[in-house]
């Protein structure tokens, strides 16, 4: 059969994570496969579901997820566990009936799955498919969760006498102290159980693919590649090489584009801490304060809920959009790739998740971090410590706040970072660009993904 003819005749079957930063990454590889000649099959819990109507290509099914109405009752790590739990049966049920009405001119190949849904390498095993697992985060994530503490007795893995503990390793170092930190913050259950598991499943997948660029996280991903055995393909960052089609769960404000291109270029700091992350009522009028003193053009997304139990808005002070007038405009929800390629953003006060992370520095924004949980921190030290293209911010206090983004927008230091930023950017595009080691390795991917099943 001829290559393109043996592309359309595979289909892929995604297994979503229901959050926005995972949404976003997975439904933007798909799109980049489905550019590749793949039919996608989508399969997603029902909670959160994707709005399936801006793909009108993909099959989406929804299965089900037994999670109650309200999540408030379980903690950082529950949703993940109970999600693990409540949807194996019901994906395998759906991927067993796919493989019974399968069409020969539309064969399942594999199933691409969101490594924090670990169960559906199960799933694989069980039907005899190849599982691929995506890394939405940053690769070292796979070498932060495989340095379990040791809990033998409890079955956990532990790669940490396998990793040079000799303390030369910058990677290993950093590794460690985003650990230290993680361990320290979170004692939530289920937390070393879900590393495990994760873990677990890296090791027995086909292949896995990084949303991110070798150069960036070089020697995070050789220490992947030693680990463990399946073929690692890096063919991100996602975002830049799907066209931009919104899988926002929350309706985008787009106004606020209009407000930036009256902005002087390079002046305004964006302000977002993503989707899950969320401050208490202090932090946000100091966040409020800190924002109006610093004397540039801001533009914050206040999420409903970015305060617990609030919508946020009336929260504010109420003599604030009087004290800083034209000069700030506060959003819900923001078209934020948009705003990050508007010439009039120069820099990002962000939480540090991985996506917003990739997007930052794909357009050479350089970013104020105040990292939240997870892998937040590791990106954090990447983008201070590794890249140098940021500055973190160490408390919500709006004198901090105040210094903190003229540091970042008008002093040298701030002028040197947007510099190394730029030149970030650059490298990014390059390897994107036909021959670079992206393209490459996307072209990799979906040979490895045809020879599956022949
Ligand atoms: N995002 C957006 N509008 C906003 C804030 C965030 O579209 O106002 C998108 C952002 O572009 C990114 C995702 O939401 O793709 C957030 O993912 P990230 O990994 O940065 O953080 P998380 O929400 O998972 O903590």
């Amino acid at each position: 059969m001829e290559r393109q003819e043996q592309q359309k005749a595979s289909r892929l079957v995604f297994v979503l994570f229901p959050s926005q930063g995972h949404i976003n990454p997975m439904l933007q590889l798909a799109t980049i496969l489905h550019s590749k000649g793949f039919s996608i099959t989508i399969i997603h819990p029902k909670f959160n579901s994707p709005n399936s109507s801006n793909y009108p290509e993909f099959t989406f099914i929804p299965i089900s997820d037994n999670l109650p109405e309200s999540q408030d009752s379980f903690g950082d790590f529950g949703i993940v566990s109970a999600l693990n739990k409540n949807c194996e049966g019901p994906l395998t049920e759906c991927i067993q009936q796919m493989l019974k009405a399968e069409d020969p001119q539309d064969r399942l190949s594999c199933i691409v799955y969101d490594s924090v849904m670990h169960f559906s390498q199960s799933v694989a095993d069980h039907l005899k498919l190849p599982g691929i697992s995506v890394r939405t985060g940053p690769a070292a994530t796979v070498l932060a969760f495989a340095v379990c503490p040791r809990l033998d007795e409890q079955g956990y893995i532990s790669f940490l006498e396998s990793m040079s503990l000799d303390g030369k390793s910058d990677l290993l170092s950093l590794l460690l102290k985003e650990l230290a930190f993680s361990m320290k913050k979170f004692t939530a259950p289920g937390f070393l159980e879900l590393r495990a598991a994760v873990t677990d499943s890296v090791q027995r997948c086909s292949a896995l693919i990084f949303n991110t660029v070798d150069f960036i996280e070089q020697e995070a991903l050789t220490k992947v590649q030693e680990l463990f055995s399946a073929s690692a393909f890096t063919i991100g960052p996602f975002h830049k090489l799907a066209p931009t089609i919104s899988s926002s769960l929350l309706k985008e404000d787009s106004h606020c584009i209009s407000w930036l291109n009256k902005q002087a270029p390079k002046s305004v700091i964006y302000v977002s801490f993503g989707s899950v992350a969320s401050i208490d009522e202090k932090e946000l009028l100091e966040t409020a304060w800190g924002l109006a003193n610093c004397e540039q053009p801001f533009l914050w997304v206040v999420r409903p809920g970015l305060v617990r139990g609030s919508n946020c808005l009336e929260l504010l002070p109420i003599n604030f959009q009087d004290s800083v007038g034209e000069r700030g405009c506060i959003v819900e929800w923001a078209p934020q790739k948009e705003v990050l390629a508007n010439d009039a953003v120069g820099g990002f006060w962000s939480h540090c998740g991985w996506n917003s992370t990739l997007e930052s520095i794909c357009e050479g924004i350089p970013m104020l971090c105040r990292p939240f949980f997870g892998d937040q921190n590791l990106n954090r030290r990447y983008v201070c410590d590794v890249w140098n293209v940021g500055l973190e911010l160490e408390e919500f206090e709006r004198g901090k706040i105040e210094k903190a983004i003229k540091t970042l927008m008008v002093d040298t230091e701030g002028e040197e970072m947007r510099k190394k930023a730029t030149h970030l950017k650059e490298k990014v595009g390059l390897s994107l660009k036909e021959g670079g080691s992206c393209y490459n390795s996307l072209n990799d991917l979906a040979e490895k993904i045809l020879s599956f099943r022949p």
